[in-house]
C-alpha cells in the first residue's frame, strides 16, 4: 500500500528544502530513560527514522536524561535494543542530553547576562500562586529585579552546591501577563542534589525540559524536532529559547497526534503498576504493548511498520482499533510461516486396523499459498491425538468432524471412520477408536467418495509435549482502567495457560521467537523467557480469523 499523499510533516520539510532553510534533514527520537518503550514510541521512532531516510538525512537517538530521579541505565539499554529491533540504526547516532550540561549551563549564563533570566527564591507553591490562571495574568516575581551580577553570583552558588534543593531556581524572564502560561517566566534550572547515572555527582543543578530540549536539538543541528500534540503550547517557549540563545538555523518544532489504541493502556505509570503488583511478569509480559512485550509475543518489526503506516500521521487525537495491529501481524506471517499441526486440547485416537508397532513418514506441504517454503515429513502411527472439540458423541446437524460412524480426513494422512469410544467415570471421553482406509494415503479419496471434515492430528509416538499460552487484552474495555476504589480493573481471562498440548515432532529444538502457524489455531511463537528444550512454551501471537475490516478498505 503506497502512501501517495504527503503527510503534513513532509509538506513542511519539502517547503523548507525548496526555500533553502534546510540543507540536510536531521530528525531525532528523544526518549527519557525512565521506562520501556511502547507502541506509541514505535510510531515516533519510525516516523522520524523514515523521514531521515526519505530525505537522505540523519536520524539521532538522544537520551533525554536530564531528570536523574527516575532514570536508569537498565532503561537506556532496553530502549536501544528496542530501537534497533525496529530497524532504526543507533550505531554512530547515539546522543545523551547529559553530555550538554556544560553548554546548557553556559546558555543559562548567557540569558542572565542578557537580562533574560534571574534567580528566584520563591518556593514551588509560591511560583504556582504567582503564575496566575488561564483567565488571570501572573504577578511579577519579587526577585525579578536582581542585578545581572547578583544573578550570576547566585547561579554560580547554585552550581557549586551552596544552595539546598528547592531553595532557589533560575527563571527565564519572558512575560508574566502572557496568555500562554508557559511563557510566564518559566523555571529553567532547579537545584537537585542527586546522583546522575552518567555524570555522577558532577552536577547538582539540572535544566528543565522546556529549556533543555531546544538546546539539545540546536546543538545536534536537528532541523525538524517532531513531538506530540501536548507540546504545541510549549512551542512559543521553544522558539524563544533558540532565538534568545542566537542559534543559527534553529530547529523547528512540529507536533503530531499521539497514537492511542482502544482497550490498551500505554502509559508508563500504569504499566509500572502492573509490573510492581506482579500482575504481569515484567515489562515484556506478552499482554502489554511495550515494544519488548510485542517482540516476546511474536510480533515482527515489519508488522509494526505496516501498522504505523496504516495509522498515518495526523494533527487530531484519535484511537486506533487493536484489531488493526492484529491484522498487520496476520498479514505479515501468513505467507512467511509454515503451517504446522498442533493439538491444544488432545484426546487419543487408536486406529485399530493399523499394524501395531508400525510407523510411516508422510509428506506435508509447508504452506499451500507459498511453494517456496517447501515440504516436510511427519510421522504417522497407530495412535494419534486430535482436538477434543473435533469429536462428539452425539453431533448436532452440520457437524462434520468425528463422531461414531462418520468418516473424516486426517489432514495429509488417511480417511478414518470412528467405530467406538471410551469414557471415564466422569463421562469424559478418554479414547476414541477408528479404522482407516489404507487406499486413502495422503488424504486423497481412493474412489471419489467424499468426506466433509478434515482434521489436524499429531502422532502420539513422536509428539512434543508443550505449554501454550493464549492471551486477551488485560484491560476490561467495558469498565475502564480503574475501579472506583482506585484498584486496577483487569480482564480475568487475559492469560490462559494450556498444559500438555501435543505438537508435531518438527516443533522441537526451536529457538526463542521462532514462529509458526498452527493450523486452525493461529500464529504462535516460542516464548523467549520461559521456553526450554525440556519444557517448550509457545505464545499465541494472534488467532487466524477476525471480523476486522481495515478502515477505508
Ligand atoms: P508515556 O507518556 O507513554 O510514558 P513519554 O512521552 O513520557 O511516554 P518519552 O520518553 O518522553 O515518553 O517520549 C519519547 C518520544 O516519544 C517523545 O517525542 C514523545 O512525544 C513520543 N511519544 C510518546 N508517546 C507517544 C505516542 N503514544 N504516540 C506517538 N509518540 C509518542
Ligand atoms: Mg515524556
Amino acid at each position: 500500500m503506497e502512501n501517495v499523499s504527503k503527510n503534513f510533516i513532509e509538506t513542511v520539510i519539502e517547503q523548507d528544502i525548496r526555500e533553502g532553510r534546510c540543507d540536510e534533514v536531521c530528525t531525532r527520537f528523544p526518549p527519557e530513560p525512565n521506562g520501556y518503550l511502547h507502541i506509541g514510541h514505535a510510531k515516533s521512532i519510525l516516523l522520524n527514522y523514515g523521514l531521515a531516510q526519505e530525505y537522505q538525512g540523519k536520524f539521532h537517538v538522544r537520551f533525554d536524561d536530564t531528570n536523574p530521579t527516575k532514570e536508569k541505565p537498565e532503561f537506556v539499554e532496553a530502549i536501544r535494543a528496542d530501537i534497533e529491533w525496529l530497524g532504526a540504526d543507533c550505531e554512530g547516532n547515539l546522543f545523551y542530553a547529559s553530555d550538554y550540561f556544560e553548554e546548557m549551563y553556559e546558555a543559562a549564563v548567557k540569558l542572565i547576562k542578557k537580562k533574560k533570566a534571574y534567580v528566584s527564591d520563591l518556593t514551588a507553591d509560591q511560583i504556582r500562586e504567582y503564575r496566575g490562571t488561564l483567565t488571570e495574568p501572573g504577578k511579577e516575581d519579587p526577585y525579578a529585579s536582581r542585578s545581572v551580577e547578583e544573578n550570576l553570583q547566585l547561579f554560580a552558588d547554585m552550581k557549586k552546591g551552596r544552595v539546598a534543593d528547592g531553595e532557589k531556581v533560575l527563571r527565564a524572564r519572558i512575560d508574566m501577563s502572557s496568555s500562554n502560561i508557559n511563557m510566564r517566566d518559566p523555571v529553567i534550572y532547579r537545584v537537585a542534589h542527586m546522583k546522575h547515572h552518567r555524570t555522577g555527582e558532577q552536577w547538582c543543578i539540572y535544566p528543565m525540559y522546556d529549556f533543555a530540549h531546544p538546546i539539545e536539538d540546536a546543538i545536534e543541528r536537528i532541523t525538524h524536532s517532531i513531538c506530540t500534540l501536548e507540546f504545541e503550547d510549549h512551542r512559543p517557549l521553544y522558539d524563544w529559547v533558540v532565538r534568545e540563545l542566537e542559534y543559527e538555523n534553529p530547529p523547528k518544532q512540529i507536533e503530531f497526534a499521539k497514537l492511542y489504541l482502544t482497550n490498551v493502556v500505554t502509559g508508563k505509570r500504569y504499566i509500572k503498576r502492573l509490573v510492581e503488583e506482579g500482575i504481569v511478569d515484567g515489562w515484556d509480559d506478552p499482554r502489554l504493548v511495550s515494544i519488548a512485550a510485542l517482540k516476546r509475543r511474536g510480533f515482527t518489526p515489519e508488522s509494526i511498520k505496516k501498522f504505523v503506516e496504516l495509522c498515518g500521521v495526523s494533527k487530531a487525537n484519535s484511537s486506533v482499533d487493536y484489531a488493526m495491529l492484529e491484522y498487520c501481524i496476520r498479514e505479515d506471517l501468513k505467507m512467511k510461516k509454515p503451517r504446522m499441526m498442533a493439538v491444544l486440547d488432545p484426546v487419543k485416537v487408536v486406529i485399530d486396523n493399523y499394524p501395531k508397532g508400525q510407523t510411516e513418514q508422510l509428506c506435508v506441504v509447508n504452506n499451500l499459498e507459498n511453494e517456496a517454503l517447501g515440504e516436510r515429513t511427519v510421522t504417522f502411527s497407530r495412535e494419534i491425538f486430535i482436538e477434543r472439540e473435533d469429536f462428539m458423541e452425539e453431533p448436532p446437524k452440520k457437524y462434520f468432524r468425528m463422531y461414531p460412524g462418520n468418516e473424516v480426513r486426517l489432514m495429509n494422512a488417511y480417511f478414518v471412520t470412528c467405530t467406538d469410544y471410551i469414557k471415564d467415570s466422569e463421562g469424559r471421553v478418554t479414547e476414541i477408536h477408528c479404522t482407516y482406509d489404507p487406499a486413502s494415503r495422503g488424504g486423497n479419496s481412493p474412489d471419489g467418495r467424499k468426506v466433509k471434515g478434515t482434521m489436524h492430528w499429531v502422532c502420539a509416538l513422536s509428539a512434543v509435549n508443550a505449554e501454550v499460552r493464549l492471551y486477551e487484552n488485560i484491560v476490561d474495555e467495558e469498565k475502564g482502567v480503574y475501579n472506583e476504589d482506585g484498584s486496577l480493573n483487569l480482564n480475568p481471562n487475559s492469560l490462559t495457560v494450556l498444559k500438555d498440548c501435543m505438537l508435531e515432532e518438527n516443533l522441537k529444538d526451536l529457538k526463542a521467537y521462532d514462529s509458526f502457524q498452527f493450523v486452525r489455531q493461529g500464529f504462535f511463537c516460542v516464548d523467549a523467557k520461559d521456553s526450554t528444550k525440556e519444557h517448550p512454551v509457545f505464545n499465541r501471537i494472534v488467532s487466524l480469523k477476525s471480523s476486522y475490516k481495515l478502515p477505508n478498505a
